[in-house]
C-alpha cells in the first residue's frame, strides 16, 4: 500500500547486494573476530547506502524515508550489524549534521561520511542519564573562541572507530534542557579518549564505548545548529530515527521467519516434517502475521514522513511495535529450530541476540509507550 513499484525496485538491489556481500562465511568471521570488514563498507558507501535521504547534489542518493527504510531492512534481513552502519550515517550520527550543520559543516563532515571516507558517532546518553537525557551533567564552557567540553558519554556505538562524534552538553545549568547545546568533535583531539569496547550480548562487529571529555577545547565553528537548540535537534533525530530501528527489526524479522520456515520444512520427527505438526504451523502463522502489521506500521511511518504529515506517534508505535515483534518472532523461530537453535552453527543463534537491543536504543520501548500515550491524551 505504501510501497511502489519504485521502492520494490530498490528492494531487490539490496536483498541482491546483501546475499552476495554478506556470506555465512564474512559473517561468521565478523562474529569471530568482533570487527566489521572494511572493504564491505567501502561497497556500501559505494551503492549510496549511507546517504539514502541525502539529496543528490549533497552527495547522497536522492531517496526517501521510504527507500531508507527498506535499504536497513534488506541488509538487516541477513545481517543486524551491517543495519547498523548503514542506519548510522543515515539517521543517528548524520541527522543531526543534515539537520542543523550550516553549508560548511556539511561539506566537511557530512560529505566524507556518506562517501565512507570518515565516521561520525551520536554522543547523548551518559552513565547517569539514558531515558532521561535532558538530565545528563556533560557541560561546556565558553572561553573566547573556544567551548570547553568536560564530561562522560555511554554506550556509544561505533565511538572507538570514529573520526568525529556529536557530542550534547550543557552550555547554560540554569535553563535545564534549553540549555544543552550540540558540537561538532573531533575524536583526535587532546582530552578526548574512549573507553573499552562493550562485550556486547550481540551485534559484534560494531564497538560500542564510553567517550570521556576532559577539557577538550572545541572551536565555537564546530557548536552545531545555535546554542541550547542541541537538546531539541537531539530529540528531532530520535524521533525520525526511530523508523530506523522499526526498519531493523521488522528486517531481522523477516530473516528469522525464513530461517524457521526452511527448517520446518525439513526437520522431520515422528515420521513427519515439524512443518506438519499444527502446534508450529500455527506458530509460523501467528509469526508471519505479526511480522506483517509491523511492517505495514513501519511503512506507514516512513510515508508519512515522505508526505510531509506528523509521524512521531506513527514513528514511535512503528519502534515498539516492531521491535517487541521481532523478539517474539526470533524466539518463536529458535524454538522451531529445537537444539540446534541454541548452537551458533545456526543463523537463529545470532540473530536472537542481535535483535533484543532494538527494545531498548533509540529510546526504550517503556519510552515509546510514554511518546504514544502523551500524544492520545494531549487534547
Ligand atoms: C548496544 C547499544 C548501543 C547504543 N548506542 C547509543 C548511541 O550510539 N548513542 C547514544 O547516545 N546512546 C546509545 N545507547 C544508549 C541507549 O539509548 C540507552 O541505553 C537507552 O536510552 C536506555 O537508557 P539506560 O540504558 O540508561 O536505561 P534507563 O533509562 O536507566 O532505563 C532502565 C529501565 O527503566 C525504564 N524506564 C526509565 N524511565 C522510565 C519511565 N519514566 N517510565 C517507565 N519506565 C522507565 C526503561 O524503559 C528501562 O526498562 C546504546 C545502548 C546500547 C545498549
Amino acid at each position: 500500500m505504501y510501497i511502489t513499484e519504485k521502492h520494490e525496485m530498490i528492494r531487490k538491489l539490496v536483498r541482491t547486494f546483501a546475499e552476495k556481500e554478506l556470506t555465512n562465511e564474512i559473517l561468521d568471521q565478523i562474529e569471530d573476530e568482533g570487527t566489521f570488514p572494511e572493504e564491505i563498507l567501502q561497497k556500501m558507501a559505494k551503492a549510496g547506502f549511507f546517504g539514502v535521504k541525502i539529496p543528490q547534489a549533497m552527495g547522497g542518493a536522492g531517496g526517501d524515508h521510504r527507500a531508507y527504510v527498506l535499504v536497513v531492512e534488506e541488509i538487516a534481513r541477513v545481517s543486524g550489524v551491517a543495519s547498523v552502519y548503514v542506519s548510522s550515517p543515515n539517521s543517528l550520527s548524520g541527522g543531526p549534521l543534515y539537520m542543523d550543520g550550516t553549508e560548511e559543516q556539511k561539506e566537511n563532515y557530512l560529505g566524507p561520511i556518506i562517501r565512507g571516507e570518515k565516521k561520525l558517532c551520536f554522543a547523548l546518553t551518559e552513565p547517569g542519564a539514558g531515558s532521561d537525557a535532558g538530565s545528563m551533567s556533560s557541560t561546556a564552557v565558553r572561553e573566547g573562541e573556544y567551548y570547553i567540553l568536560n564530561g562522560r558519554k555511554t554506550f556509544i556505538t561505533m565511538a572507538p572507530l570514529s573520526d568525529y562524534a556529536v557530542v550534547y552538553a550543557k552550555t547554560d545549568a540554569s535553563k535545564g534542557t534549553r540549555g544543552i547545546s550540540a558540537f561538532i568533535v573531533d575524536m583526535t583531539l587532546p582530552g578526548v579518549s574512549c573507553g573499552k569496547a562493550e562485550n556486547k550480548m550481540g551485534l559484534k562487529g560494531c564497538a560500542t564505548s564510553d567517550i570521556v571529555l576532559e577539557n577538550v577545547r572545541i572551536h565555537k565553528s564546530n557548536l552545531l545548529g545555535e546554542e541550547g537548540k542541541g537538546f531539541t535537534n537531539a530529540m528531532k533525530t530520535l524521533d525520525t530515527g526511530r523508523i530506523g530501528v522499526a526498519a531493523q527489526s521488522i528486517g531481522v524479522a523477516q530473516g528469522a521467519l525464513d530461517e524457521a520456515l526452511r527448517y520446518s520444512k525439513e526437520r522431520k520427527q515422528f515420521n513427519r516434517r515439524i512443518a506438519d505438526f499444527q502446534a508450529i504451523s500455527f506458530m509460523l502463522a501467528e509469526m508471519a502475521t505479526k511480522l506483517e502489521a509491523a511492517k505495514l506500521l513501519t511503512y506507514k511511518a516512513a510515508y508519512l514522513m515522505d508526505e510531509k504529515k506528523p509521524a512521531s506517534m506513527a514513528a514511535s508505535m512503528a519502534k515498539f511495535y516492531a521491535s517487541e515483534v521481532c523478539n517474539e518472532i526470533c524466539a518463536k523461530a529458535l524454538q522451531i529450530h529445537g537444539g540446534y537453535g541454541y548452537i551458533k552453527d545456526y543463523k537463529i543463534e545470532r540473530m536472537y541476540r542481535d535483535c533484543r537491543v532494538f527494545t531498548i536504543y533509540e529510546g526504550t520501548s517503556q519510552v515509546q509507550q510514554m511518546v504514544i500515550s502523551n500524544q492520545l491524551l494531549k487534547h
